[in-house]
């Protein structure tokens, strides 16, 4: 049974009356509205209490605690009596549009990334966004702005690359070993070095001191320091990657911000391939399956 007239009222002698237990019930939702409760958690709430929507058993969901917050009978429209103060109904209207510009502002971190470090896997060019069709058909994409580029004639969607990248980092902050480089070991860098300084060494404690010999000794263990540095501040940055996943939970869209901590560059190919560079210099490749369609 749907309801003809909304919850709360009834018509009593051809004219429209307040059913208390249920106007309470609308004044507990936009109470709780306004205090913050998602719909999903006010609908838990409703589901605990004897009162049902429709009089049947019918549970309440997220739409019809929706609808009953946009409702605007319960603030006296079309001659029925108050239920919510109009005040109240246009805190919760106001709530209620913050919520739908903060689901838009959490996709602004993600997409700035995208803009920052996409580039064509073809010619390295940075890849723009761009949309076609309207309404339900709207659809958003990322091609090379080179136009002379063969990738600028593709389109590669946005809903396969916040899938591929949502995979992948999923599966690193899931695989934290995935990330490590193959690169010498620490023990053998240390190795050559202790070798170069003690040739150094010598060659300073040769009497005849060949002070171009020792020079070029000098230079030799500094350029091996050096290069013990870089990796070393690699294995810095491969540990500083790993701390940012740490408590990365496993989510439906990847989260921008971790995104731009750890990735260097996305390098997207019309084959529905991308390699995400990670800042360490790790590269991980993502096919989109072909069996998959994009809904494209
Ligand atoms: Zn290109």
């Amino acid at each position: 049974m749907n309801r003809y007239i909304p919850f709360g009222y009834e018509i009593l002698d051809a004219e429209i009356k307040i059913i208390e237990r249920e106007a309470e019930v609308v004044r507990n939702v936009y109470s709780l509205y306004v205090q913050g409760l998602s719909l999903k958690e006010i609908t838990d709430r409703l589901n605990q209490i004897p009162i049902t929507y429709a009089g049947n058993g019918r549970a309440w969901d997220k739409n019809i605690v929706k609808r009953m917050l946009e409702n605007p009978k319960y603030t006296g429209a079309k001659g029925y009596p108050i239920i919510i103060p109009p005040e109240t109904a246009e805190l919760a209207l106001k709530l209620k549009e913050e919520k739908v510009a903060t689901v838009a502002k959490e996709d602004k971190p993600r997409l700035d990334t995208y803009r920052k470090i996409a580039e064509c896997a073809i010619c390295g060019s940075k890849m723009k966004r761009r949309h076609a069709g309207s309404g339900k058909r709207r659809r958003t994409y990322w091609n090379c702005s080179n136009p002379e580029c063969d990738g600028n004639h593709h389109t590669f969607h946005e809903k396969v690359l916040d899938k591929l990248m949502t995979e992948v980092v999923n599966e690193i902050a899931g695989n934290m070993e995935m990330v490590e480089h193959n690169e010498i070991s620490e023990f053998e860098k240390n190795t050559e070095i202790i070798r170069a300084s003690n040739k150094m060494n010598e060659a300073i404690d040769n009497i005849e001191m060949d002070i171009e010999n020792v020079i070029g000794k000098i230079m030799e263990l500094a350029s091996l320091k050096f290069d013990r540095c870089t990796i070393g501040s690699n294995t810095a940055i491969t540990e500083s990657i790993k701390q940012k996943l740490a408590i990365y939970p496993q989510r439906e869209m990847v989260d921008g911000v971790t995104m731009s901590q750890i990735v260097k560059k996305i390098k997207m190919h019309p084959s529905k391939t991308i390699w995400v560079e990670l800042i360490n210099g790790k590269e991980i490749e993502r096919k989109e399956k072909q069996d998959e369609c994009c809904i494209c």
